[in-house]
């Protein structure tokens, strides 16, 4: 392994492998990405990939905006030689409750101001597009079309490639074990391969973001929270966009290839590193999903796995320098959407270690938020 680098980033799940592009193609040289295991390993490698704009906080709503935008072009602009299978079959979002519905009412003013072109919907408009939803109870929905999903192993793929020709390096399955910090300034990194002189180090270790923190004595306001997720037997395309009832806690879409993807979030799931897969959630999610989408109750699970969330007070993310030790960087706290925003996250924070003009205001995802003042919550988390 390389004994410096002018940037090292830990963590190479997407959040990594999009920001070292995004400084790599602004012409930043010498980068190092170091992943534990292998790349996508993390939430990355777990997670639902679902992509949508209907957000009710202002920020995530502009960064998935945007970011939608750039997985629309993403095979050509990273010169993919496969497909990130990015499918805008929209996001149907669906309220049984009216303290819900009021609540996606002002979501749904935040996102028109954007320019986001979710609509409101009946319940009989809503059975039009997923004929097989329960629509007893059901007081309204919003939709947007050109929410989607994508394949996250090859948008992970993608990235890699594409810094990968503009010289990044990856040394994967070498763990990052301490950070070193002289008068206040990192200056090198410790692995399982030996040490390596850097000035500049970005933490985009996910569930793993306040342990990495605390290398350097700072309290990271995040915590680890599993989640879990199953996929079932391949059937006929019969659903196009993902259902997502907060109410129920679900999320649940049929992939290009048939099979369905689906998880519930648990309120009572400690805040740990646990990712045992349950029968717990088997049983949960089954009773959620038949309510929601009866149909589905013939379905066979294929699998099931879990993984963490890295979840933020606010359920927004934290990109931020840590105080006290100048040039470490913070990417994390993405709190169940870190797939969908990576694109435009990895761009904001690029602009902001290079000093260019950022595309939106950075501060809002500050870590002083935390210590003064009202925060922001983020509404629509699964
Ligand atoms: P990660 O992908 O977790 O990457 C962090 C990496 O850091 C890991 O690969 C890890 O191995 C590495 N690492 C940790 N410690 C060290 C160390 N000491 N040294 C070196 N490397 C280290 N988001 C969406 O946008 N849409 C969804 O539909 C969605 N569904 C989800 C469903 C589930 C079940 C889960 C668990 C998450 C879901 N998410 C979803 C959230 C999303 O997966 C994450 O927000 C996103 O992947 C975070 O990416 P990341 O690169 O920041 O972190």
């Amino acid at each position: 392994m390389k004994k410096s680098a002018n940037v090292v980033i830990i963590g190479g799940g997407i959040t990594g492998c999009a920001t070292a592009y995004e400084l790599a193609v602004r012409g930043v040289k010498d980068i190092v990405v170091i992943e534990k295991q292998y790349l996508s390993s993390g939430a990355t490698g777990r997670c639902g990939a679902g992509v949508r704009q209907q957000w009710g906080t202002e920020t995530n709503a502009i960064l998935a905006r945007d970011s939608v935008k750039r997985f629309e072009g993403m095979n050509e602009e990273l010169e993919y030689d496969r497909d990130i299978e990015f499918k805008q079959g929209g996001y149907l979002m669906v309220s049984y409750t009216q303290n819900e519905w009021n609540q996606y009412k002002k979501n749904v003013a935040i996102q028109h101001s954007l320019g986001i072109p979710t609509k409101m919907i009946t319940p009989q408009e809503a059975l039009e597009i997923v004929p097989h939803l329960n629509i007893k109870g059901l007081i309204g929905a919003t939709f947007c079309q050109s929410d989607g999903h994508a394949n996250p192993f090859h948008v992970v793929d993608a990235y890699y490639k594409a810094a990968s020709r503009l010289g990044v390096k990856f040394e994967t399955y070498t763990s990052v074990t301490g950070i070193t910090r002289e008068k206040g300034k990192v200056t090198s990194v410790q692995t399982s391969k030996g040490d390596i002189a850097a000035s500049m180090v970005i933490n985009a270790c996910g569930y793993a973001a306040g342990t990495i923190c605390k290398m350097v004595g700072f309290e990271l306001p995040l915590y680890p929270q599993r989640h879990q997720a199953l996929v079932t037997e391949p059937v006929e395309p019969c659903q196009g966009p993902m259902v997502i009832s907060l109410h129920h806690r679900l999320y649940c879409q049929q992939t290009p290839h048939g099979s369905f993807i689906m998880g519930v979030g648990d309120p009572n799931e400690p805040k740990d590193f646990n990712i045992n897969s349950s029968w717990e959630f088997l049983e949960d999610v089954a009773r959620q999903a038949t309510t929601v989408l009866p149909l589905l109750k013939n379905l066979r699970v294929v699998r099931q796995w879990s993984g963490l969330y890295d979840m933020s007070p606010d359920a927004n993310p934290i990109l931020d320098e840590v105080p006290d030790a100048k040039g470490m960087w913070v990417a994390a706290g993405f709190s169940g959407h870190g797939f969908m925003v990576a694109p435009q996250t990895a761009v904001l924070l690029a602009q902001k270690i290079l000093g260019q003009n950022c595309f939106m205001p950075i501060e809002r995802f500050g870590l002083e938020r935390f210590s003064g003042g009202e925060l922001l919550l983020e509404s629509a988390v699964v």
